[in-house]
C-alpha cells in the first residue's frame, strides 16, 4: 500500500539502528526522556488533550498575552492567506518579498523604536545568522553563560574571540571586557529575560560597562517582547536603556501571536548588511503570509493599548504572592515565568504529574536543562488566565505540595 514504510536494509543501516536504540535507552535510563502531550484544541488557557483530558488548565505556554487564539489575530491570518496565498516558494531576495513583509519589518522597528528590522523564519535563525555575519577574528563576543541555546549555537558559528561570563556577574563581565580591549569590536550578548529562572539581565549595569569599555550590547528578547516595561517594549524599556541597547533579536512565536518567525532590529546599516550576508535569511524561505498577518495584528493590538500587558502583570503578581504565602519559593522577579523551586528532580516530576491529574498542565524541569539539585516546576502566566484559574492552580499546588512533602 501507499503508506507502508519501506525499511532500508544493509549493514550500515543496521549499525545505525543499534546505535540510536542504545542511545535512546540511555536517555530513558537517565530519566531525561521528553514526551509530548498531544493537544486537540487551540492554544489557550483551557486545553483538550487527545488522551481524553478536557478542560485542562494550561500553565506552560509562552502565550503570555493570550494572543495565540485571539479572534482578531486569527482573522488577520485568514485575510493574509486569502490575499497573499499560502507561501512564496522563494527566499526573500529572489521573489519572496511581499508588501506585508516590508510592512511588518517597518512595524517591528517602530514598536522597538529602532531604525529598521529584518524578518527570519524563527528567532533561532536570527540568532544563528547574526554573529557569523557581523563578527570576524578581529572582534570579540562576550556571552552570559546561561544564554539560550540558539545564541550559543550562533556564537559557535562565528570566528570571533569568545568570552563567557558568569551568569549576570558584572565583575566577571568587567574583567572579560578588560581582557577583550585588544580586539577591534566588543559585543556583549545576553538574554533580556532568562527562560529557566524568570530573572532579568541587569541591563543598566551592562550598558554602563559597555560604555566604559566601548562595547555594543545585543539582547535576546524572546521572553520580554510584548509585555515587559510600561508599554510592553521589553527589558530595555523596563530598565530605561532603550537608547543604549544596539541590537535586539526576538520572536513572533511567543507573546506576539505565537505563530512563528523571528527578527533582528537595530541600526539601518546593520539590517541592510544582514540582508546581504546572513545565511539563514539568504538561504531559507520567506515567512508565510498567514504568519505575517498574525504578528502584524498582534503588534497593532499592543501599540493601540497597554491594557493586555498590564493585565498579565497583575495576574503574575497574584500568582507569585499567593504561592509565596502558601510557603513555596518562586524564582525570578515580576516575570510571568514563575519557577516553583523544588530541588529534587523526582519530586518535580511526580508533582507535575499529580498536577495534571488535577487538571493543571505544568512541566517539571531537571538536570541537564537546569543545574543538579535545582529542579523546579515552571509555571507561565498569561493575560487570558482568569483570577479563578490562578487560584485553582495555587490550590492544586498547595494540595500536591503537602501530599509529596514539598510543604509542611
Ligand atoms: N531565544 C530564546 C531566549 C528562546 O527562549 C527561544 C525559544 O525557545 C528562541 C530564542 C528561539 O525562538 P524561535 O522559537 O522563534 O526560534
Amino acid at each position: 500500500g501507499a503508506g507502508s514504510p519501506r525499511a532500508a536494509s544493509g549493514a550500515a543501516v543496521a549499525g545505525l539502528r543499534r546505535r540510536l536504540e542504545s542511545e535512546l535507552e540511555d536517555i530513558r535510563g537517565a530519566g531525561t526522556w521528553k514526551s509530548e502531550r498531544i493537544i486537540a484544541s487551540r492554544q489557550g488557557p483551557h486545553l483538550r488533550l487527545t488522551s481524553g483530558g478536557a478542560g485542562i488548565l494550561n500553565f506552560c505556554a509562552n502565550n503570555y498575552l493570550g494572543l495565540s487564539s485571539h479572534p482578531e489575530v486569527i482573522r488577520a491570518a485568514v485575510e493574509a492567506l486569502e490575499k497573499f496565498g499560502a507561501g512564496l516558494s522563494s527566499v526573500r531576495f529572489i521573489c519572496g518579498t511581499q508588501s506585508i513583509h516590508k510592512d511588518l519589518e517597518e512595524k517591528i522597528a517602530r514598536f522597538h523604536q529602532r531604525e529598521d528590522a529584518i524578518l527570519y523564519a524563527s528567532c533561532f535563525d536570527a540568532n544563528t545568522g547574526i554573529f557569523e555575519a557581523l563578527l570576524t577574528p578581529e572582534d570579540a563576543v562576550l556571552s552570559d553563560e546561561l544564554n539560550h541555546a540558539s545564541i550559543i549555537d550562533g556564537i559557535r558559528l562565528c570566528k570571533a574571540n569568545k568570552y563567557r561570563y558568569k551568569h549576570m556577574d558584572m565583575q566577571d563581565l568587567e574583567a572579560k571586557l578588560q581582557d577583550a580591549q585588544k580586539h577591534r569590536l566588543r559585543l556583549v550578548a545576553t538574554d533580556g529575560a532568562f527562560s529557566m529562572d524568570g530573572d532579568i539581565a541587569p541591563l543598566r549595569e551592562i550598558c554602563q560597562l559597555a560604555q566604559k569599555y566601548d562595547a555594543l550590547v545585543f539582547i535576546d528578547e524572546c521572553h520580554a517582547t510584548g509585555f515587559l516595561g510600561p508599554n510592553g517594549r521589553g527589558t530595555d524599556e523596563l530598565l530605561g536603556v532603550m537608547d543604549k541597547v544596539t541590537i535586539i533579536n526576538s520572536t513572533l512565536g511567543k507573546a506576539l501571536g505565537g505563530a512563528a518567525g523571528g527578527y533582528t532590529t537595530g541600526p539601518k546599516p546593520l539590517i541592510e548588511f544582514l540582508r546581504q550576508r546572513s545565511r539563514p535569511y539568504l538561504f531559507s524561505n520567506s515567512l508565510p503570509p498567514a504568519v505575517v498577518g498574525c504578528a502584524s495584528k498582534a503588534l497593532d493590538l499592543l501599540m493601540d493599548s497597554n491594557a493586555i500587558a498590564q493585565s498579565m502583570a497583575a495576574k503574575t503578581q497574584r500568582f507569585r504572592s499567593k504561592m509565596t504565602a502558601a510557603g513555596f519559593t518562586i524564582s525570578g522577579k515580576d516575570h510571568p515565568i514563575c519557577p516553583v523551586m523544588l530541588g529534587d528532580a523526582r519530586l518535580a516530576t511526580v508533582m507535575a504529574e499529580d498536577m495534571l491529574n488535577r487538571g493543571i498542565y505544568v512541566i517539571g524541569f531537571s538536570y541537564p536543562v537546569v543545574p543538579k539539585g535545582k529542579a523546579r516546576i515552571r509555571v507561565q502566566i498569561s493575560a487570558v488566565h482568569s483570577d479563578e484559574d490562578i487560584d485553582r492552580c495555587v490550590e492544586a499546588f498547595t494540595e500536591v505540595g503537602r501530599k509529596h512533602g514539598a510543604l509542611p
